[in-house]
């Protein structure tokens, strides 16, 4: 059994997707175990987003060089280097007003490969290469190249744990342990036994 958050980022709940994308997870056996609409604030922001993390903020310039590469985009053009680590620092700079931009729902969810399922159900970064099927191949069809030339964050609806330590930590961030419930679906034993 494994907790992840996932958060509904401005665009998804501007979009009125939130039933649609709520549904995806609970069709597949996911149990809702915490949820709260807020808007986020700059020090929520910076800490979800951590410069300090550096693999995070470099991983995010590495996939937008390949984007960029794919696309026979010139990096010192768009971004005046090539160097992923201050890609990457110009790009988190972006998620933080877009993550601030508007409401969003933070949801935790709970079941077995909680972590990796979710991952799957939500698709690729980019919403151009995410999978038909997920939700950021079925509802949106942002680029790194969109987004990069009007200096904004990819737009893909939702956010969601990369890995188990990282859920751990932004469950911990977003959810006091008081608000996290506790109960069993109907479904579960069916499902797992
Ligand atoms: P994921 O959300 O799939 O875990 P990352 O953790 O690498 O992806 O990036 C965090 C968020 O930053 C993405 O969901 C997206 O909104 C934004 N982002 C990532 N790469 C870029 C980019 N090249 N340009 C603009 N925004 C980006
Ligand atoms: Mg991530």
């Amino acid at each position: 059994m494994e907790k992840t958050l996932v958060i509904l980022k401005p665009d998804a709940v501007k979009r009125a997707m939130v039933g649609e994308i709520i549904k995806r997870f609970e069709s597949v056996g996911l149990k809702i175990v915490a949820s709260k609409m807020l808007v986020v604030n700059d020090d929520l922001a910076t800490k979800h987003y951590p410069k300090d993390r550096k693999e995070f903020i470099t991983g995010m310039g590495k996939k937008t060089l390949e984007n960029y590469k794919e696309m026979g985009v010139n990096p010192h053009d768009e971004m005046g280097t090539d160097d992923p680590h201050k890609i990457g620092l110009a790009i988190r700079e972006w998620l933080v007003k877009y993550i601030t931009s508007g409401p969003v729902l933070a949801i935790v969810l709970e079941g077995p490969h909680a972590v990796e399922l979710v991952r799957k159900i939500v698709g690729h970064t980019l919403p151009l290469k995410a999978a038909p099927g997920t939700i950021r191949g079925d509802l949106a069809f942002d680029s790194s190249y969109l987004a990069n030339t009007v200096k904004r964050a990819i737009k893909n609806l939702v956010h969601a744990s990369g890995s188990v330590e990282e859920a751990k930590f932004e469950i911990a961030l977003w959810f006091k342990p008081e608000d996290i419930c506790s109960y069993k679906r109907v479904d579960e034993d069916e499902m797992i036994k």
